[in-house]
């Protein structure tokens, strides 16, 4: 619901999902409750019916608490891990939103390898000049495996090895580079760290 008010005292409203009618009335005037309990501070009448209605505002909602904030802050994370078929144990991995970035990863058969990723294309040129972010397959030991797919998103268990930061990093596949030329050369320029 989108507000405007034109006298202190009142508000005109878009009003949606009128609770008489279940219609919307543009630019519906509210006064305020004398006696408001709770959010529901501004009344009007259903230009439809004539019988009365109540509004909330968003500033009239108080803000959630720290609670609130973090039961839904690990409800959303735990949402994203089960997406991604990961089950998080006994070490913790923050989640880093790579989806932006162009990226190749390198896994060799022990399961360690490397990821490259940078903001633009991987190419010959970017990869030489070394304008590019990499990191190593970080094989954290109580996990089954360090990179998983799904037909969307792929995500790397990577250890960055710069202020010992690793990461559970989601790339967008659209964006995946599977040029095993450009890895390598890769490896050749810079090694695997
Ligand atoms: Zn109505």
């Amino acid at each position: 619901m989108a507000g405007t008010s034109d006298k202190p005292e009142a508000r005109s409203l878009t009003f949606t999902n009128c609770q008489r009618c279940g219609g919307t009335h543009t630019d519906l005037v509210f006064l305020p409750l004398a006696n408001a309990i709770d959010e529901w501070r501004w009344w009007s009448l259903c230009p439809a019916t004539g019988q009365p209605v109540l509004a909330s505002t968003p500033e009239d909602r108080p803000a959630p608490g720290i609670a609130a904030l973090l039961k839904d802050y690990f409800a959303l994370q735990k949402q994203i891990h089960d997406a991604l078929g990961y089950r998080e144990d006994w070490a913790v991995i923050p989640l880093d939103d790579r989806t932006a970035s162009f990226w190749l990863v390198s896994q060799r058969e022990s399961g360690g390898g490397f990821v490259v990723y940078s903001e633009r294309p991987l190419t010959e040129e970017t990869v030489r000049k070394g304008c590019v972010y990499s990191g190593t397959i970080y094989m954290q030991r109580f996990l089954p495996k360090w990179v998983y797919r799904t037909p969307t998103h792929t995500m790397v268990c990577v250890d960055t090895h710069i202020d010992g930061n690793k990461f559970l990093m989601v790339f967008d596949n659209a964006k995946e580079c599977k040029d095993a030329a450009l890895a390598g050369l890769y490896r050749d320029c810079w090694g695997e760290v």
